[in-house]
């Protein structure tokens, strides 16, 4: 008798992201390019004259690229402006900083609209429905969870957040070897000691060019897994110093049934117009016009990075100096999301839940959310990173989908 040939998984659903193409976002979060410090991001997030300030996750010096950074920069630029006795506020942008400004400009009897350039809101957290469950395409974890002003709100309002260790995950297919001890201390070391305008892809050729006591694909996959998947960004741009910056892996929890509830709840009661681009600023002595049209006593701009980089608000007065050097250093990578349910869990057991693959070429890099505890459908999330993206990131999102579960797939067969 024949023995039964396994059945191949058949993927039931997918969704994928595309934060690199949209026009609102370009690109998925902040980072410091070799010509940058973190001074960049203080300088952008001051005050431009009594009437203007840029807040956005790009904006905190120390919690860049996260939701719980973006929230806090929006509540301290809408402490400034209620603290000028500003009594109309226009809020540019429906994010996580967006949002906060415009609730605590409510908290403070100020008058606030946010303008919204999409049309729904929370920026780069977007929630997909497949089959009545929200994935996250964007923002999914609450990082640094103790000391996250967001998590207290996730916990006030009894959300359920899982674990995850970053730290541990299990690696398919080639690139299994663990990494070597030392290795982790030795890149940091690199970095902090490089040039000050030296770019990580300096660092790497150094290195590479005398790689002992590791091996040269030691060394570049661990590049790949803690830098390139952690920035999306090309290594010849991110600064060595600065790029590796804190966030990922200080207690990450994922919230089931995705940052929508956290935005709901933030959005509730505020008047939000959506579809409404913010395209130009004049600021004068008596107050700010938006767009030729509308009047406000101050603006707080909390679109992304490079969206501003972008000229996608024309300022009058241009931004102050320092506000446009800033938008020269800093920049932002690409991080693209999918999310693949299965028939069948077809891959093997982890208690970390996470999995990571890494591509045929240097810097192709993915990393995989096992989800599937959440709603008892065989899940996964996969973040992809990495020059690879350019390949797989082309045609319609089926087509994508099937190549990333394709990477997976055959990761997973390989063991
Ligand atoms: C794939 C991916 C995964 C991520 N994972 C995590 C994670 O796990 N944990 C975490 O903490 N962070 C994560 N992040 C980062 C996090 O999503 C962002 O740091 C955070 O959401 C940024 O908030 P923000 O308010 O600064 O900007 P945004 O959320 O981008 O909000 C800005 C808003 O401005 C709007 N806008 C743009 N232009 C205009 C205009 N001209 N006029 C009016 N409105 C405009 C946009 O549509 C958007 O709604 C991730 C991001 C991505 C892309």
């Amino acid at each position: 008798m024949l023995a039964a040939m396994p059945k191949p998984p058949r993927l039931l659903a997918s969704a994928v992201s595309r934060w690199g193409d949209d026009p609102w976002a370009r690109g998925s979060w902040s980072l410091i390019g070799r010509h940058g410090t973190p001074a960049d991001r203080i300088a952008l997030g001051a005050p431009a004259g009594d009437r203007l300030r840029i807040a956005g996750e790009a904006t905190h010096p120390t919690r860049a690229g996260m939701t719980h950074g973006a929230y806090e920069q929006g509540v301290g630029a809408a402490v400034w402006a209620a603290g000028l006795g500003h009594r109309r506020v226009l809020v540019a942008g429906a994010g996580m900083a967006g949002l906060a400004a415009a609730r605590e400009l409510a908290a403070r009897g100020v008058r606030a609209q946010v303008w919204e350039a999409r049309d729904r809101i929370g920026g780069r957290t977007a929630g997909i429905d497949l089959d009545g469950f929200t994935f996250d395409l964007g923002a999914n974890w609450l990082q640094q969870y103790d000391d996250n002003v967001l998590a207290r709100i996730a916990e006030e309002l009894g959300l359920t957040v899982v674990d995850t260790d970053f730290t541990d995950p299990l690696v398919l297919g080639s690139g299994r070897d663990g990494v070597p001890d030392g290795l982790e201390r030795a890149l940091r070391t690199r970095l902090a000691q490089a040039p000050p305008q030296a770019s990580v892809a300096d660092v790497l050729a150094a290195w590479l060019a005398d790689p002992a006591p590791f091996t040269a694909g030691a060394i570049r996959r661990f590049v790949d897994a803690e830098i390139v998947m952690d920035s999306g960004a090309p290594l010849t741009w991110l600064s060595a110093r600065h790029g590796f910056e804190p966030g990922v892996g200080e207690g990450d929890r994922w919230i089931v049934g995705g940052y929508r509830l956290l935005v709901e709840h933030l959005a509730a009661g505020l008047q939000v117009r959506r579809a409404r681009p913010v395209r130009s600023v004049r600021v004068d002595a008596d107050g700010v016009t938006v767009n030729d049209a509308a009047r406000f006593d101050a603006v707080i701009v909390t679109v992304p990075l490079p969206v501003l980089a972008a000229g996608g608000i024309a300022f009058e007065p241009a931004l102050p100096a320092a506000h446009r050097a800033a938008l020269g250093r800093l920049g932002a990578g690409r991080v693209e999301k999918v999310v693949l349910r299965f028939d069948a869990r077809f891959w093997p057991e982890h208690p970390a839940g996470y999995y990571r693959v890494h591509g045929p070429a240097p810097t192709d890099v993915s990393e995989w959310l096992d989800a599937t505890a959440a709603d008892g459908v065989p899940t996964l999330v996969g973040l992809f990173a990495g020059a690879w993206l350019d390949g797989l990131w082309t045609g319609s999102d089926a087509e994508v989908a099937r190549r990333a579960a394709a990477i997976f797939t055959e990761a997973a067969a390989a063991g």
